[in-house]
């Protein structure tokens, strides 16, 4: 049988604050297990929240990035369950009135549907060692955002590349915004994801399968496409989909029954009586909206329509915020976008692929894409000279100048050079006059290339050998 697939995402990001959401406790990863704690992150009874107000900032900017509506009152919920790693019995979230409603990220060219951003806290950490379990609660009560996209409205995820493409798109948008960090090795962006299959073109949704907390793109892409062959083989022997929460495992690239499904009943939620319910005025919206630095759909835009950059070359520097920042402080120095560009999207990436820096300052990037611009230098040499300055001291054009690359050849000692070459060899052009093959061509501005030590400009010197040999 063929059948719909239905996908929800719900997305867990750490936010970037300096400070814990309810207490003072440093926001940050510190390796001694329970070192930056406090009776109030730890849930001591008797020790009361204080909201962290730069946490509800950034989850209203998360929201306004995300075009959602953003509720003037806002409230805190206890969610009661119990875990080792939440000390006191219940996480401070939100159900009924989050901060963020009803917003939509663009993902292919669908408008996937949000329901809801709320702000949260983190649990602790357990750590299995041999027949032991340790508890770690420095992670617990450090600010966390949750998104939950709307699988019930049109249009959905259907795919697992479709899951990853907002996941991806997801984490650019916190990201630009400042908000959180989104470094997927440590576990500051996890995704549960909700699947369920109909028959197709059914209106009658199926029922759904959760799994819970899987981190790193390349697993979340293989839990669904395990999920959803494992539905189907059930539904076409006849079967039916239980409602549960899986686990996916990693290492062995299949999942297990972790639970079956509790519902929100099973949390009994209530307003958490330590917390007043939260104001956010037009006013702060407006205040906020004000301070916000373009989302990266907006830059795409102008880095296509402002600068004329293709898709796919506006596409590869945004994809990396510091890449993207330091693109942009290179058209401070000099304004050629395209070119640039290229320089970008070939020889800067290149160099820092597998997450390596960039080691080259802005001010000698851009002479040596200038002087190629400017035909002073060409293009190899001017390869070579990037590679020669990268990591280190070394000013491009002093070393430019040392190294006697730079092109100062007049027009007419080339054209010599070109002469010279079309009377040396001359059977090689007898053959080219024959057949038009370009590899002649080539072959011909090479010897002339080499007879100047790389630094004559090749396709001028392309353009006379075409306009001799005519
Ligand atoms: P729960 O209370 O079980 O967490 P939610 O209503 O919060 O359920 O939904 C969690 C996610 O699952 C949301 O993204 C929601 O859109 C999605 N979802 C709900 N029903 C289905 C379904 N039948 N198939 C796939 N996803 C679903
Ligand atoms: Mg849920
Ligand atoms: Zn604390």
């Amino acid at each position: 049988m063929q059948y719909d697939v239905v996908i929800g995402l719900e997305v867990h990001a750490e936010l970037n604050t300096a400070s814990k959401v309810f207490c003072s406790c440093k926001n940050e990863y510190s390796k001694e297990p329970n070192s930056n704690c406090c009776p109030v992150c730890v849930g001591l009874p008797g020790a009361l929240p204080v909201l962290n107000k730069k946490a509800v900032e950034s989850t209203i900017r998360a929201g306004l990035a995300l075009g959602f509506e953003i509720n003037n009152t806002a409230i805190f919920e206890r969610k009661n369950y119990f875990y080792p790693d939440l000390s006191k019995a219940y996480q401070i979230s939100q159900l009924e009135k989050p901060i963020c409603i009803n917003g939509h990220l663009r993902v292919f060219d669908k408008d996937i549907p949000i329901n809801r951003i709320h702000l949260e806290e983190d649990a602790g950490k357990l750590i299995h060692e041999g027949s032991k379990t340790l508890i770690d609660y420095n992670r617990g009560g450090v600010p966390l955002i949750e998104l939950v996209t709307d699988a019930l409205k049109e249009p959905h995820i259907e795919t697992a590349d479709e899951a990853i493409e907002f996941l991806t798109k997801l984490r650019q948008v916190y990201i630009y915004a400042g908000v959180a960090d989104c470094e997927i090795e440590k576990g500051q962006m996890r995704a549960d994801v909700n699947i369920s299959l109909k028959p197709k073109g059914s209106d009658k949704f199926g029922t759904k399968v959760e799994m819970k907390n899987l981190m790193g793109f390349k697993s979340i892409h293989k839990a669904i496409e395990y999920e959803i062959e494992r539905q189907k083989e059930i539904l076409d022997d006849g079967g039916v989909i239980e409602q549960e929460t899986r686990k996916w495992d990693f290492e062995k690239g299949e999942s297990y029954t972790l639970r079956n499904k509790e519902n929100a009943e099973d949390y009994r939620y209530f307003p958490d009586p330590d917390l007043l319910a939260v104001n956010i005025t037009e006013a702060d919206i407006a205040r906020i909206r004000e301070t916000l630095p373009l989302t990266p759909s907006q830059i795409k835009d102008k880095y296509m329509n402002e600068f004329g950059l293709s898709e796919y070359d506006a596409d590869v520097i945004l994809a990396d915020k510091n890449v993207a920042d330091f693109y942009d402080e290179c058209l401070d120095i000099y304004m050629q976008p395209k070119s640039v560009a290229n320089w970008f999207t070939t020889e800067i990436l290149a160099r820092i692929k597998g997450g390596s820096a960039i080691e080259v300052s802005k001010e000698n990037l851009c002479w040596i894409i200038k002087a190629v611009d400017d035909k002073k230098l060409q293009r190899v040499p001017a390869k070579d000279l990037l590679s020669e300055i990268w990591g280190t001291d070394l000013v491009a054009e002093d070393l430019a100048k040392s190294k006697g690359i730079m092109s100062d050849l007049s027009d007419d000692f080339v054209f010599g050079i070109v002469d010279k070459i079309i009377a040396e060899k001359s059977d090689v052009v007898a053959q080219y006059k024959d057949t038009q093959d370009p590899k002649i061509l080539n072959f011909l501005v090479g010897q002339v290339m080499k007879e100047t030590r790389g630094k004559a400009n090749a396709a001028d010197v392309m353009d006379r050998i075409k306009d001799k040999l005519k």
